[in-house]
């Protein structure tokens, strides 16, 4: 695939530094070495500014040339809390239990990979803020280097940023205005019925028939309540209740999520469901607590920012290689940047795997990041940085 030949040029460097952040995995607000190692990457580059410690374990890194506009270029830098499966990789792994497995060591070598490019030939005009940005998995690192006044000492106009897709075809670029990954929450519904006899059910309230019920009715709050055209997921992942044949439980737990990608349809949905929860609890003479709890917004792009994304990959790494970015219900807090400044989140195609093991998926224990694709997603980075702040 066409990349920019300068990058092309340091694409084992690439691999190297991939390889090295993929055998010291580091969890959300722990990335001291990860935060260290780009902190040193980047002043070894050259860079005019180099501050660590943003929102915790965050590093920003940041390019003047000349007038011009600012904008923000981000990596997450966290692992997750897995064990790493395949024991010949020679790069696995060498912290038990934990490992890259949603490939943010490839995020933030293909972001090291611009940053490099771009102090080297400085072909731009305007600022360029790296963002390395701690804990996107659950822990909404990006929110915490806003809190931490990130956009206060650095006033980015627009920000960027992809995340590798398995499946996607390799080193493409999916990009597309709107909204693109849902808002995540969780639920948990306790319900108070009254044990009893499993033969003599008349004599308690059971919460397993109540519970049975409520997730019924939960479901049609989707295929009723939300309109056709919208996207609402309410998932029911937990039942738990009882402990033998012969007796039925005191109490019952359910516990979910509900994803979508409009504000307001969440309300709505959060309301029908308190509705739902009530009226099902009074039908069977029991008592139910619900507690909600809000996770990640959704990731809603900007139109100009993605069509101007999306004008970049098809100019750097080929028409055939920018895609439209279908929406999923997954859940990103690159989000709480786009809440706050325009900017666009892609996916750049993972590909489809090696023979051996098959499309591996995110977050599984034998995934990893394609090191073919780093120069690619370096090269979409510096290109985007040169036609977003062109030199004057
Ligand atoms: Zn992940
Ligand atoms: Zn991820």
């Amino acid at each position: 695939m066409p990349v920019i030949n300068r990058i092309a040029g340091f694409r084992d460097d690439l691999v190297a530094w991939r390889h090295d952040l993929h055998m010291h995995p580091e969890l959300a607000f722990e990335e001291h070495r990860t935060a260290k190692t780009v902190a040193e990457r980047l002043r070894e580059f050259g860079f005019d500014e180099v501050v660590e410690g943003i929102g915790g374990t965050g590093v920003v890194g940041v390019l003047r040339q000349g007038d011009g506009p600012m904008i923000g270029l981000r990596a997450d830098m966290d692992a997750l809390p897995i064990q790493e499966t395949l024991a010949d990789r020679p790069h696995r792994s060498r912290h038990d239990g934990v490992m890259h497995a949603c490939g943010h060591d490839g995020h933030t070598a293909m972001l090291l990979g611009a940053a490099r490019y771009l102090a080297e030939t400085r072909r731009f005009s305007g600022t360029l803020v790296f963002l390395f940005q701690p804990a996107e998995e659950g822990r909404a690192g990006a929110r915490a280097m806003i809190e931490d006044g990130v956009f206060d000492r650095w006033p980015v106009e627009s920000v960027f940023g992809v995340h590798n897709m398995p499946g996607l075809p390799a080193g493409a670029v999916a990009v597309s205005p709107g909204p693109v990954m849902a808002a995540a929450d969780r639920f948990s519904i306790t319900i108070q019925g009254k044990g009893a006899h499993a033969a003599a059910p008349h004599l308690g309230r059971d919460p397993v028939v109540a519970g049975a019920a409520l997730v019924q009715a939960l479901q049609h709050l989707v295929s009723r309540n939300c309109p056709p055209h919208e996207t609402l997921v309410i998932s029911v992942t937990e039942f738990h209740a009882g402990d033998t044949f012969n007796v039925l439980p005191d109490t019952a737990r359910l516990g979910g999520t509900v994803r979508y990608f409009d504000k307001d349809l969440g309300e709505a949905a959060i309301a029908g469901m308190r509705r739902v929860i009530d009226g099902i609890a009074a039908a069977h003479d029991v008592t139910m607590s619900f507690d909600y709890q809000y996770g990640y917004p959704p990731t809603v792009n900007t139109a100009a920012e993605a069509e101007a994304a999306l004008r970049v990959a098809a100019e750097t790494l080929g028409e055939d290689k920018a895609l439209v970015q279908h929406p999923v219900m997954f859940a990103e807090d690159f989000s709480f940047f786009l809440q706050v400044k325009p900017g666009a989140y892609g996916f750049i195609g993972n590909g489809e795997g090696s023979p051996a093991l098959g499309c591996v998926g995110l977050h599984n224990p034998r995934y990893d990041f394609n090191d073919d694709i780093l120069t690619a997603g370096a090269s979409f980075f510096a290109r985007l940085a040169e036609t977003l702040c062109p030199q004057r």
